[in-house]
């Protein structure tokens, strides 16, 4: 896919169930998700919630960069079911992409699923040449959990590596990362701008696509209150000529945020 003349390449790392929808959303009756799984088929596995973990690649101008990291090797997500794990790596070689290539890591938060590859099985950096970005809240609350082997491993033996920052940030031009609080502390966004295009990447402000239909569901893992972000980049997003992309949408997860039949809806876009 490209944005203007920017490149934005999905890659599948791993793909699991998380949890009974019943456990993530709590307040949700089951008969409420009905409409959403006939939207979104891939994203359910009985009475439980389906996972993508894509990470994606962008390239902007001379600069690579590498929007989160995804689970990991194999094994790295205690909680979760995988199907499919440890993809990363093989996507990459198939993209003729090295490791040393990646100027540019972009973490949006800090959970064990945006940053498992950022340090190997050994706990060696995965992109050597690479800045890691993070906002400073996201690294500080990651920090206070330091006994979790994927902190010790991606976080805690990186900490000389990482480029700190508190607020909207261009990452490269056209790429402008922004603050989309809630979910996480100092979690992130990408907007993506170049020759009369947009896009934005939303992180986990909306992590399943129903709550952009929902947007006052309540997801019982967030580690920072809900704050407005959700409803305030629905407002620039829906019904516009935006494309919008999330590691947890089916297919590449870049579409568009629709309203059809009176429900907002995202469209994937081939
Ligand atoms: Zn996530």
């Amino acid at each position: 896919m490209v944005v203007g003349h920017i490149e934005v390449v999905p890659l599948l790392d791993a793909v699991g169930t998380l949890a009974e929808l019943e456990e993530a959303y709590p307040g949700v009756p089951a008969k409420d998700w009905e409409p959403y799984r006939e939207l979104y088929p891939e994203l359910f596995a009985g009475s439980r919630w389906r996972v993508p973990v894509a990470v994606h690649l962008l390239r902007a101008g001379d600069t690579t960069v590498l929007v989160d990291t995804g689970v990991g090797p194999p094994g790295s997500f205690p909680m979760w079911r995988p199907e499919r794990e440890g993809l990363l790596p093989g996507a990459l070689e198939v993209l003729g992409v090295d490791r040393d290539e990646i100027d540019l890591v972009f973490l949006t938060h800090l959970h064990i699923d945006h940053l498992g590859w950022n340090a190997d099985e050994r706990g060696v950096v995965s992109f050597p040449n690479a800045r890691y970005v993070v906002h400073r809240e996201a690294l500080a609350f990651a920090r206070s959990n330091p006994d979790r082997p994927h902190i010790r491993r991606c976080v805690d033996s990186l900490v000389e590596r990482f480029d700190v920052v508190e607020g909207d940030v261009e990452l490269a031009p056209g790429l402008t990362a922004f603050v989309a609080s809630g979910h996480y502390p100092g979690q992130m966004g990408v907007r993506i701008r170049s020759n009369g295009s947009e896009a934005v990447l939303i992180a986990d402000v909306a992590l399943h696509p129903a709550l952009l239909d929902r947007p006052e569901w309540v997801y019982a893992f967030d580690d920072a209150p809900q704050t407005g972000t959700r409803a305030a980049l629905l407002d620039e997003i829906r019904d516009r000529d935006v494309l919008v992309i999330c590691g947890h949408y089916p297919g590449s997860g870049i579409g568009r945020v629709v309203t059809l039949d009176e429900r907002v809806v995202w469209k994937e876009v081939a």
